[in-house]
């Protein structure tokens, strides 16, 4: 399969912005989805809407095996133990928002700690936030080095014993860098603090092995990994999942319901309360088969030719200004934050919209890393597989054309 073949697949990469063909550069936010997806999400609401896990008839079967089966594939997919420890959420976010709640009513009490890194996106901090007020505790932050590299040096003098989670991403969506995720969780699992990775970005760019990991809580999105939005993974060791309280009352949570006490459901249905994303969930199945098919051709090489082109004409231009740098040997993923002196991030966007290429531009949900560089907001250019080198060089010439407006 070549790059040609794979764009094929993609109807949106068929249209044109303002007269010009699209340049979509703004994977990390969400990605295209590929006609096997768009095929499932539709034969989801057209051929098989019932509502799943109640009625006895046939449509509602088929949906429940259409919707169980994704939990198996999503479990191979990352490699969990078991599928109870797959639960179906909206996205990473709820899905944090689900671990933070339910592992702080657990196992937080005032004055202890939860640590997160300076790098995470809103959702891997607000939630932890919320949580601490509630409960008393107190946020304690891993710093970022100058190069964008999380500090994992300072893990071990962070920690406390008071620390009860570490919450930390496996890929930032503003620097790119992979995270040393098996060596913060050892570190952690030596003091026996559990952590949670967020894996929005990681399970794009580099996948998971949850067992290899080794972490205690994974979270991720599907429409990052081309399915539909409104749809995300919680993993979550049993372990864990078993000794919290579920998050939401409803529907399909319970065994039973009395005025005198409810008991839960057990895993993974305790955690997923009232009527599911029945249409989107089933489209992981495809997302998934798309994902490994780029490995088995080969087409990430392709990725990796482009995203290293961009990287070094980012990078060679004094006027540029990229942040997350790999160090030697590293690999970074193909996403791309920097700003350019003199010429404001969102004006740049502007313009290289009306050339018909879409990046995004402004914080990037990530305010705290925009304080730690001292900058009001990036631009960011994030790749997929289908996107070309014709692109990649086009993009360049056009923001240089940009910043020749502005400057
Ligand atoms: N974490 C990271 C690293 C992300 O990139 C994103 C999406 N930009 C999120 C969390 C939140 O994902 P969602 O909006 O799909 O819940």
């Amino acid at each position: 399969m070549k790059v040609e073949d794979i764009r094929k697949m993609f109807p949106e990469l068929s249209e044109k912005v303002y007269g010009k063909d699209l340049v979509y550069f703004d994977n990390a936010a969400t990605a295209l989805r590929p006609f096997s997806v768009l095929q499932k999400w539709n034969e989801m609401s057209s051929r098989h809407n019932a509502n799943i896990h109640r009625a006895v008839h046939k449509i509602a079967t088929d949906a429940t095996e259409e919707y169980e089966s994704t939990r198996d594939a999503v479990k191979a997919f990352i490699n969990a133990e078991s599928r109870e420890e797959i639960v179906f959420t909206s996205g990473t976010t709820a899905s944090i928002n689900l671990a933070a709640f339910c592992f702080g009513e657990s196992f937080v009490k005032p004055g202890d700690e939860i640590v997160v890194s300076e790098e995470e996106h809103h959702s891997n901090i607000v939630p932890w936030q919320m949580m601490c007020q509630r409960k008393g505790a107190i946020i304690r932050v891993l710093p970022i080095e100058d190069d964008g590299h999380m500090s994992v040096s300072s893990l071990k003098t962070i920690l406390s014993p008071r620390t009860r989670l570490v919450a930390v991403s496996q890929i930032s969506n503003v620097l790119g860098l992979a995270n040393p995720i098996k060596e913060i969780v050892r570190i952690c699992h030596s003091l026996d603090i559990p952590v949670l990775v967020d894996g929005a970005q990681g399970i794009v760019h580099d996948g998971i092995d949850v067992k290899d990991a080794d972490c205690d809580f994974y979270a991720f999105s599907g429409h990052k990994l081309y399915a539909a939005p409104g749809t995300g993974v919680l993993y979550g060791k049993k372990k864990w999942l078993e000794a919290m309280p579920p998050y939401m009352g409803g529907g399909e949570m319970i065994k039973s319901v009395k005025f005198s006490g409810t008991t839960y459901a057990p895993l993974p249905e305790k955690y997923e309360a009232g009527t599911q994303n029945i249409a989107g969930v089933p489209t992981l199945k495809p997302a998934i088969d798309f994902v490994k098919s780029l490995n088995d051709n080969n087409l990430i090489k392709h990725e990796e030719e482009v995203s290293s082109f961009l990287y070094k004409a980012l990078t060679s231009d004094p006027r540029i200004e990229l942040y997350g740098k790999p160090r030697k040997g590293e690999h970074k993923a193909s996403l791309f934050s920097f700003c350019v002196k003199g010429a404001h991030h969102e004006d740049l966007a502007l313009i290289l919209d009306k050339m018909g290429i879409a990046v995004r531009s402004g914080q990037m949900c990530a305010e705290p890393v925009m304080d730690r560089f001292g900058v009001t907001g990036m631009l960011r250019a994030s790749l997929a597989p289908y996107n070309t080198m014709e692109e990649a060089e086009y993009f360049i010439e056009s923001l240089d054309k940009a910043i020749g407006m502005l400057i």
